[in-house]
């Protein structure tokens, strides 16, 4: 199969689908290889990188999309390149189709096959494809909040760690799923003193015995996420509830009572945030002040770390991409149905229920 990946267009999004490595996986499964002249550049990946892995530097992305079989992204297509997209293509990206009837209706539109990576399903009931992506930000999530917390970035001057004889600082958590559990790896890694509150007995259970006291945890009751907050130095956000916004658990009155400098950190503002005061913001400018507390509600936190964040999420999908270009989609999606989860839209019609429902599609 001709399989191709093009420079990202969307605003400040610097990953892309294919790394050098996954090129050189797909040339030596007997794949051909077409990449866009500066596709990796965000990454670090010249265009030799591509060419010595077995890949094709090609000089437009229109003849990408015109002549491969496959299209391999990370970022949901823009419209200049859904234009684009034809019948008998496949493409594998994240799409996030059920609040974007814009895009839905051009890939509708288009006939092309669209597998969806955030809809792949893995065992027990997970999203291995965007687990990932969730890794990162948590773990970028406590780089982040120690940076606010310095007194030049508004903060209130607090060393996570604290030093000896001086204690430090109070980190809590809020949800301990992907992004909490790795938030909280962090924040214990750096010695700070972090309490983690969900609201799902087994999750809870499940952080108690891997943090054996390193960590504390909690049941997520208002009494307790108000006398925590109250407390704490950083506060980081990574509830969610699937197929639902994030519930507002931190109040515009609950600011009122936290310490002056102190960091809130809202992962799930992609969501819509769990602050009552959260609004989504960008790398270039991440952070404002609410009351003397500082807000970080970057939305698309992995984009900074562009090559982390490019890796983990090609040693997630490369597995699938390698099994759709030997077998073809219809007989990879066959064998596997996990995979088959992810196809969301072909030959005109939306495959996923849920987006077919929440849009109005017949399904
Ligand atoms: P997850 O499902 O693994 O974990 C969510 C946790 O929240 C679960 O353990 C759940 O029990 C808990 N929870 C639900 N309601 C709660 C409540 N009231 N109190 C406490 N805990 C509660 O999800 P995840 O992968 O960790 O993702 C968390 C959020 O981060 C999502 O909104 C996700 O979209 C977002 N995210 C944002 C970025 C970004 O760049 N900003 C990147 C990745 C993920």
């Amino acid at each position: 199969m001709r399989v191709g990946t093009v420079k990202e267009i969307k605003n400040h999004e610097y990953r892309v689908g294919l790394t050098p490595e996954s090129v050189r996986e797909l040339a030596a499964a007997g794949q051909e290889v077409w990449v866009e002249t500066g596709a990796g550049l965000g990454i670090g990946a010249d265009d030799a990188a591509y060419v010595a892995a077995g890949g094709t530097i090609i000089a437009t992305a229109a003849e990408i999309f015109a002549q491969c079989e496959m299209v391999v992204k990370v970022k949901e297509p823009q419209p200049v390149e859904r234009a684009q997209l034809r019948q008998g293509q496949i493409l594998y990206t994240y799409l996030h189709l059920a609040p974007d009837p814009e895009q839905t209706a051009d890939l509708v539109k288009s006939g092309v096959t669209a597998i969806a990576y955030e809809t792949v399903t893995g065992e027990g009931n997970t999203l291995p494809l965007l687990k990932p992506m969730s890794q990162v930000a948590g773990r970028m999530a406590i780089q982040a909040g120690a940076t606010a917390l310095e007194k030049a970035h508004g903060g209130r001057g607090v060393l996570l760690g604290g030093v000896p004889g001086v204690l430090p600082a109070k980190v809590v958590v809020i949800g301990g799923g992907v992004v909490g559990f790795n938030a909280a790896q962090m924040a214990v890694g750096l010695g700070a003193d972090v309490t983690i509150l969900d609201r799902d007995p087994n999750v809870l259970e499940r952080l108690d015995s891997h943090f054996v006291g390193r960590a504390r945890t909690l049941f997520s009751g208002r009494a307790a996420l108000a006398s925590e907050v109250a407390e704490a130095d950083l506060v980081i956000g990574a509830v969610l509830v699937p197929g639902a916004a994030a519930p507002k658990l931190v109040t515009r009155e609950m600011l009122g009572t936290m310490r002056q400098g102190a960091v809130l950190v809202d992962v799930a503002i992609d969501q819509g945030g769990c602050f009552e005061t959260s609004r989504a913001t960008t790398h270039a400018d991440p952070t404002y002040v609410v009351d003397g507390v500082v807000h970080y509600c970057v939305a698309n936190m992995p984009g900074a770390v562009a090559r982390t964040s490019t890796y983990a999420l090609n040693n997630v999908t490369l597995p699938h991409a390698l099994r759709i270009a030997k077998l073809g989609w219809r007989a990879a999606l066959a064998a596997n149905p996990h995979l088959a989860a992810g196809l969301n839209v072909h030959e005109g019609k939306v495959t996923y229920e849920a987006v077919a429902r929440d849009l109005g599609y017949d399904y």
